[in-house]
């Protein structure tokens, strides 16, 4: 009985730190995802690239970057409404989810275009991990709201190390490589590498200078 008020005023105290704790939690999972897509936000996305791209030159191994961009996408929100446009990206955001493994990250890198990293994975297997979504994406019937929808999706790919050592040169080779995928008329996948091969000179050092790199 003695013992009950300060039983009381512990258990108040505990309670408060119990829901700072839970608010800090909260804070943090809403600066690190998307609200409309639940992916990471560009910048934590963007922290994350850093930390794999770090890993990968530790432990000398590939990655993988991907961009994804929407097919006309202004056309749904012309056609449909702005509303009707979210419901499709927020679907795109589950495939994109559903077609990549658990620790591969992916991200809403602006309005309509998407980004992912795919650690310890060379420019054939990022090939086709991106076709996997792309071709999802095109089988996705979408139903958002009234409307009935079917989506494309265009995907550019570069690869760590050959396409650069910095997340912004990666994001550049993926961002060139989008841009012909658009002009080979969307839909599909484009790999920096497939039309920048690496430099054979390059390749006779990598292959004969440091073989670990490439046999392990
Ligand atoms: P392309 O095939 O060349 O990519 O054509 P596009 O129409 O998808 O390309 P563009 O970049 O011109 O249009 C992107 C559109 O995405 C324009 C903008 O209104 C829309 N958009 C950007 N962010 C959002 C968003 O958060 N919600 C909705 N509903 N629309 C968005
Ligand atoms: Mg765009
Ligand atoms: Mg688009």
């Amino acid at each position: 009985q003695k013992d009950k008020e300060k039983f009381a005023i512990l258990a108040h105290q505990f309670a408060l730190a119990y829901r700072r704790i839970k608010l800090y939690k909260d804070i943090e999972t809403l600066a690190i995802t998307d609200g409309l897509t639940v992916l990471a936000t560009r910048r934590y996305f963007l922290e994350r690239f850093d930390e794999e791209i770090k890993r990968a030159q530790a432990r000398k191994i590939k990655m993988s970057f991907l961009m994804l961009d929407v097919d006309h996408f202004k056309m749904i929100n012309d056609q449909h409404g702005h509303l009707t446009g979210d419901a499709v990206l927020k679907e795109i955001g589950v495939i994109i989810k559903e077609n990549i493994r658990e620790i591969d990250i992916a991200g809403r890198y602006g309005g309509e275009e998407f980004c992912a990293v795919l650690p310890d994975t060379d420019l054939e297997g990022a090939r086709v991990v991106a076709e996997r979504i792309r071709k999802a994406a095109e089988a996705r019937t979408i139903k958002a709201y009234d409307a009935v929808l079917r989506i494309t999706i265009s995907i550019g790919v570069s690869t760590y190390p050959s396409d650069g050592d910095l997340p912004e040169e990666l994001i550049d080779k993926a961002d060139w490589s989008l841009y012909r995928a658009k002009s080979q008329g969307r839909n599909c996948v484009v790999a920096f590498g497939m039309y920048h091969p690496p430099d054979p000179a390059a390749l006779y050092l990598a292959v004969f200078v440091e073989p670990a790199f490439f046999f392990g």
